[in-house]
């Protein structure tokens, strides 16, 4: 047998006892001194961090992203440089509403963050399994985050506040029937399409952009869970996700996603019938067809949860040269509001932990703060800009072209102008009989107890969408009673 090594503090002082506190007497008291002992009592009281607000529960692993199609046309990223290209990637899978110890078969929304550790920095690709969101403009965000938390007074999650919300909302129109329908209660990670949700840009060697929406098309297809199987599930096992994420990687079967894009020219989105900015829509695959880019394959487990899953920090400003932001405003809030909450979180250097952390080089002016652990810039007198000591500077080559921006600052009704009731239309009319039924009977599950004056200004959205949609949950809600 090998020898076992000494153990240490975390100073690396060796330990002699890890059994038995310094005391005065074999009965007590203890001395102040045992500083092995108020240290392992110190980490223990400091071994969590903030949970995440929104997102907490969460199953990750690494794999690989492989081109398989030429799209510097579009893109001058590296990444998608050449066909076989391959870049090392993080993924981040999550429910949105539950905390930290949430359940995994839940009817929620699953997170999809990527990140993608290219030669030119982190991209972070923060997305979900649907297309779309429930809201289009981000002062509406905690409000509607708040409805899918609990309650102040009772601390339970409540319906009414949900469907009060979505029915004074009705952009949510959208996404509520997505939740409602079979892929709102995956029976796990690798079951699930990703998207981009958000519409992004792509920026070609001349400079020249392209908006673009990014798809994730699962290859081991669809699976999911009736509400009535999930509850026996979760009576079984609260970590199902996790079970199967982890195994299915540790015995080699390789979950894989077909990477796709869609793309509209700036011309095109002057003349779309929908607001392609609108984080409520998606774009027709009919009038913009999806392009395929490459295999996503996830085949290496974290070997630290903490360290690499649960620190793990994506943030959607983290952009390279060839992929930029859109004017959508949801996007335009998330690029601040994802980074706040890691810093809030993980503390202000958390883009130098070991997982957040770009394997290609770093050079910033930013100072120290809690855990400044990383190295100085080369010359040590550079530590401000601009500088004559030869420290890192700006690189006008990757200005990219101005945003195209109509109008002057003003509060503009994102009401006006959207139809929220086309987009679900055709989504109810891909539902077969099976899909409709299972639909309605969902969203009377998940109305129990709603007042009656809400309930009947939602049926009214419903029947704006279809009168068998509405009609169909009429008929549930008479069932269910
Ligand atoms: P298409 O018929 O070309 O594509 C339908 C899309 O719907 C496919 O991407 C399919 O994903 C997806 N889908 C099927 N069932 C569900 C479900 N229960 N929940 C969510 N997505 C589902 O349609 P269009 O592009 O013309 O769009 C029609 C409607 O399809 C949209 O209003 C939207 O609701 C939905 N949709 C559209 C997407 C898009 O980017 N255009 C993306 C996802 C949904 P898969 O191929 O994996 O089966």
């Amino acid at each position: 047998m090998s020898q076992k090594p000494t153990l240490t503090t975390s100073a690396g002082n060796p330990v002699a006892d890890n059994q038995n506190s310094l005391s005065a007497g074999p009965r007590g008291p203890l001395l102040m001194q045992d500083y092995q002992l108020i240290e392992k009592l110190a980490h223990q009281n400091r071994e969590r961090i903030p949970e995440r607000v929104v997102h907490a529960k969460g199953w990750g692993a690494f794999g690989t992203l492989t081109i398989t199609n030429d799209i510097s046309r579009y893109s001058k990223a590296p990444l998608f440089g050449a066909v076989g290209k391959q870049t090392e990637v993080l993924a981040r899978f999550s429910t949105v509403a539950g905390e930290l110890g949430a359940a995994d078969a839940e009817r929620d929304v699953r997170g999809f963050a990527l990140k993608f550790y290219t030669e030119q920095g982190n991209w972070d690709l923060v997305g979900n399994n649907t297309p779309v969101f429930f809201i289009r403009d981000p002062l509406k965000f905690p409000d509607f985050i708040h409805t899918q938390k609990r309650h102040p007074k009772t601390n339970l999650r409540s319906n009414t506040a949900a469907w009060d919300f979505w029915s004074l909302s009705p952009e949510s129109l959208h996404q509520v029937t997505i939740l409602m329908s079979d892929r709102g209660l995956p029976t796990d990670v690798r079951h699930i399409n990703g998207y981009g949700s958000h519409t992004y840009s792509l920026i070609n060697a001349a400079n020249e952009r392209t908006w673009v929406k990014f798809h994730f098309k699962t290859l081991q297809g669809h699976k999911h869970w009736a509400n009535a199987e999930a509850a026996d599930v979760v009576g079984r096992s609260r970590e199902s996700t996790q079970e199967d994420l982890f195994y299915s990687i540790e015995n080699g079967d390789f979950p894989k996603w077909r990477f796709c894009i869609q793309v509209m020219t700036e011309e095109q989105a002057r003349q779309t019938s929908f607001n392609p900015f609108d984080l409520t829509k998606v774009w027709p695959h009919g009038e913009f067809p999806l392009i395929e880019v490459g295999v996503l394959e996830l085949n290496r487990n974290p070997e630290n949860y903490f360290a690499e899953i649960e620190q793990a920090a994506f943030s959607p400003s983290n952009v390279i040269p060839g992929v930029g932001h859109s004017p959508d405003k949801m996007l335009q809030a998330r690029v601040f509001s994802y980074a706040d909450a890691h810093r809030y979180r993980l503390g202000t250097h958390y883009e130098a932990l070991p997982v957040n952390a770009p394997k290609s080089p770093v050079h910033h002016y930013h100072k120290d703060g809690a855990m400044r652990f990383f190295a100085n810039n080369p010359n040590p007198d550079a530590y401000y800009e601009p500088n004559s000591f030869n420290g890192p500077a700006q690189s006008a080559e990757y200005a990219e072209p101005p945003l195209p921006i109509e109008g002057a600052g003003d509060r503009y009704d994102h009401r006006e102008g959207n139809d929220d009731y086309s987009q679900p239309r055709a989504l109810f009319e891909l539902f077969d009989a099976g899909q409709k039924q299972r639909l309605f009977e969902n969203i009377a599950a998940a109305m129990a107890g709603v007042p009656e004056f809400i309930v009947e200004r939602q049926l009214g959205h419903f029947d704006k969408v279809h009168p068998d949609y509405g009609n169909g949950v009429r008929a549930a809600l008479e069932a269910a009673k």
